[in-house]
This record gives structure tokens, C-alpha cells and sequence, in this order.
């Protein structure tokens, strides 16, 4: 089967390594011919081009640019398809793409596999980035059954878990497990470099430890992705900030009036749900 790829970076990039080490053909595209030479040279495509008419022969076609370029992409990709091409993203937040590229291209299919790191670019691709990770596919009513299952079988096969939801259910879950903390995680250091004692302020820093490692590092990492994540998931991540900002004064009025109970039973109720989230 031959399989295309338009964007070669970290996801892009990682994709085709687990494709053509499975047997898939695949063709890249990069804005950059340079890029392409890499890509040849790291095994990550077959044969790599900054024209888009290479993927003229494609069964299935993995969009992997940041989210602002995905429909965009899309768009200049019609003239190459073919009926039957298979189109699919991998964007990390899915109800504006799903919308305009099944407009598009009926035969899209929203996804998004659930892996990465802070690297980006070509060079930072790996080879089974996505095994053991969470892969989404997110298809609309119009969705064809048949692209669907194609997508689902293709991330079964680079061992991610499948999940099926709307497109709506996903920026919902991902606002609370992914967008939500990034930002509490950069307000966090954002507040703590708010001190205004210049003495305390750098022995906060020099006795920082695993605690505010582990708290501080999704609110320190790509700024980039973290600004994608805002301006694309706006409502959604509005909403939990509202319910974290409620929750967040509920536990002031406690510490105000020294309601230790009520923050035993908070503690106690948070102790017993985090491994819902993270077993
Ligand atoms: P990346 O390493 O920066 O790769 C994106 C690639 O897209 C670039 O290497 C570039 O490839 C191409 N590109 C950049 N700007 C473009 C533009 N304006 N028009 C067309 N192509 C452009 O980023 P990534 O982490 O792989 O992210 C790609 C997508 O995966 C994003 O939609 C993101 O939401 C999603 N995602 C990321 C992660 C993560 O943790 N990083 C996880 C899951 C999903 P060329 O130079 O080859 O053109």
C-alpha cells in the first residue's frame, strides 16, 4: 500500500519510520528539498518531494503539519486525490479541523495519535514513537465507515490503543488531560516568580526539587504548541478553567476559615481518583 505523508517533522517523521518498517511505501512531502534528503537518508520515506503531485498515487495521506496548516494543506492536496484517497490528520485538537477538512474531502477522517515530546523536526523522529500510546480517531456522521476502520487498522498495527469519540468529546477530555495543565502548570511558575522577597524568591530556586519538577514541567515546555492549544481548544479549556477557578476558590475559603475536614475529604477524594487517569 502506498501511503503519504505532508509535514516531516516529529509526528510526520516518526510515522513513516513505523509505516515503512511494516511494509507501507510511503511518499513524503516537506516545504524544504533539504528535509527531504534527510528523510531519505533516516529511512523515514521511500521518496520525499516539496511537490505535492508525488502523492498522486496514494491510497492514504497522513496530514502532519501544526494545527493553522492542516485545512489550508488540505485545500492545495485536492487537485492530486483520487476519489478513494483516504485523507486523515493528526492534529491535537480536532472539532474546527473534522468540520472544515470533511467539508473539503468527504473521504477525512479526524485523528490523533497521543505521543510525542518536546523535540520537533525531522531529526527528532523515532521509531515506535506511537506503541502503547492513545490513538483518536474522532469521525463525524458523515465519516465513511470504511476510512475509519482503514485509519484504526493502520494505528492498531503500529501498537496504539484505538479510541473512537466525536470530535467534541475529544477536545473536552484533552482540555481536561493535556490543555488544562499546561496552563495551571505555567501559571504555577508564573505566580512563583511573583515573588517579590528577592531572598526568598532564589531560595525557592535553589531548593526546588522532584515536587516542582514533576508540577512545572508541562508549563515550561514548547511555547508554540502550548499557544496552539489556547487559540484551537479556546472553549473547551475556558470551561475548566471556570470549574478550576471555583474549585480553586472553594479551597481558599477553606484555608480562610481552617476547615481542615473538607480539605481531608478533598485530599482523600483526589488520592483515590488519580489512578483512573494515569493506570
Ligand atoms: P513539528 O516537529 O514541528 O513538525 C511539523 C512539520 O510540519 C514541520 O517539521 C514542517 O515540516 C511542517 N510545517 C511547519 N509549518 C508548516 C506550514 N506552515 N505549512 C506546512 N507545513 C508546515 O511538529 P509536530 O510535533 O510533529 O506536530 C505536528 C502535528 O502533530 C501538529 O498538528 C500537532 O498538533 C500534532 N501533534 C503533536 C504532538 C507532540 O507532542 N508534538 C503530539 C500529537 C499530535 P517540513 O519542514 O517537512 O515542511
Amino acid at each position: 500500500m502506498k501511503i503519504g505523508i505532508i509535514g516531516l517533522g516529529l509526528i510526520g517523521g516518526s510515522l513513516g519510520l513505523d509505516l515503512r518498517q511494516r511494509g507501507y511505501q510511503v511518499f513524503g512531502v516537506s516545504r524544504s528539498s533539504q528535509t527531504c534528503e534527510i528523510a531519505k537518508e533516516r529511512g523515514v520515506v521511500d521518496e520525499g518531494s516539496v511537490d505535492l503531485a508525488i502523492l498522486k498515487e496514494t491510497e492514504l495521506i497522513y496530514i502532519a503539519t501544526p494545527i493553522s496548516a492542516i485545512a489550508p494543506t488540505l485545500e492545495k492536496l485536492l487537485p492530486y486525490l483520487a476519489p478513494e484517497t483516504i485523507v486523515t490528520d493528526v492534529g491535537s485538537v480536532k472539532e474546527e479541523i473534522v468540520r472544515t477538512c470533511s467539508e473539503l474531502w468527504p473521504n477525512f477522517v479526524g485523528g490523533h495519535p497521543m505521543a510525542g515530546n518536546i523535540q520537533q523536526g525531522i531529526e527528532a523522529a523515532q521509531l515506535n514513537l506511537f506503541a502503547q500510546a492513545p490513538y483518536v480517531i474522532t469521525p463525524i456522521k458523515t465519516t465513511p465507515i470504511a476510512a475509519q476502520e482503514k485509519v484504526g487498522a493502520i494505528a492498531s498495527s503500529l501498537n496504539s490503543k484505538v479510541y473512537y469519540c466525536t470530535p467534541e468529546n475529544h477536545d473536552q477530555a484533552v482540555a481536561w488531560i493535556s490543555h488544562l495543565p499546561v496552563m495551571i502548570s505555567a501559571n504555577l511558575i508564573a505566580s512563583c516568580i511573583q515573588e517579590t522577597d528577592s531572598e526568598v524568591l532564589e531560595l525557592a530556586q535553589k531548593i526546588a526539587s522532584s515536587g516542582f519538577r514533576d508540577t512545572s514541567r508541562v508549563g515550561g515546555g514548547n511555547v508554540e504548541l502550548g499557544v496552539m492549544m489556547a487559540r484551537y481548544n479556546r472553549s473547551s479549556l475556558l470551561s475548566c478553567l471556570k470549574q478550576y477557578r471555583a474549585n480553586l476558590e472553594q479551597l481558599s475559603d477553606y484555608l480562610e476559615t481552617g476547615n481542615w475536614s473538607e480539605i481531608t475529604k478533598i485530599l482523600q477524594e483526589t488520592q483515590q481518583s488519580r489512578p483512573n487517569f494515569t493506570s
